[in-house]
């Protein structure tokens, strides 16, 4: 009996190969190691379970709060310019393993699992639909420094999963600004004043800023300000996790 290479005149790969490749030598979970992964997000079962969720928090802000209220004391007292904000994680345990796996060491297939995650997450929580996603920007100087931005890296696996159009180009980081979380609360406003500039019309009404993590707020506060000033009407913030 002759095979199928030599039938063709070609070296072609059996079509089951694939999937007994796959059966012999499952790929391993990206924090565990361990077989049987999920091919979307690369984890197991196991540590998808295991992350860290943001079960209650704030509507406008996602800082974790007590069961029974919708908003922290802070957005009641002063609420900020974004509308509400959807942060499915806290930044803790295994979370900060994936994020600093993405950030520190410069591992972009991590931005496509956490984009993937995100919008697995957020598919029926994020009501209404924004327009368009707007990461928010570095600055040329930070982007020379590490070669990509991991919100930009992010956005882009959650646009391709969701269907809502992301530019990179409208929202610019024009000033070098000291990180955030060295700072105290009081000037870490001051330290974000003039630090970004709109690039051009934004062609949408409702659109979100997306962030890898949120700490302090404040640089979502200062870019939601500054596109509700340009008559933004709603201005969501999406991140992947929380600091709490
Ligand atoms: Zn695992
Ligand atoms: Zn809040």
């Amino acid at each position: 009996m002759r095979c199928v290479s030599a039938m063709t005149g070609t070296r072609q790969m059996p079509r089951a190969w694939p999937y007994l490749l796959k059966t012999l030598y499952p790929a391993s979970c990206v924090l565990c190691r361990a077989p049987g992964r999920d091919a979307d997000t690369g984890l197991c079962p196991g540590c998808l379970e295991d992350l860290p969720r943001n079960r209650i928090a704030c509507r406008r802000c996602a800082i974790p709060i007590g069961a029974g209220h919708t908003l922290c004391a802070r957005c009641r007292r002063q609420p900020p310019a974004f509308d509400a904000t959807l942060a499915p994680w806290l930044y803790q345990g295994s979370m900060i393993h994936l994020i600093h796996r993405l950030k520190s060491l410069g591992q972009q297939p991590y931005a496509r699992l956490l984009g993937r995650l995100l919008a697995e997450r957020l598919a029926d929580r994020a009501t209404p639909r924004p327009e368009l996603i707007l990461p928010v920007p570095a600055h040329r100087l930070r982007l020379r420094e590490r070669g990509f931005n991991p919100a930009v890296e992010i956005a882009r696996a959650l646009s391709h999963a969701n269907g809502v159009p992301m530019r990179v180009d409208l929202l610019k980081k024009v000033r070098v600004t000291e990180h955030q979380s060295a700072l105290p609360r009081e000037q870490r406003l001051r330290n974000l004043r003039n630090a970004f500039s709109l690039n051009g019309e934004i062609p949408a009404r409702h659109v979100v800023l997306l962030d890898d993590v949120i700490t302090t707020g404040a640089t979502t506060r200062e870019l939601a300000r500054l596109l509700k000033r340009h008559g933004i009407a709603r201005v969501d913030v999406w991140a992947v996790a929380r600091t709490p």
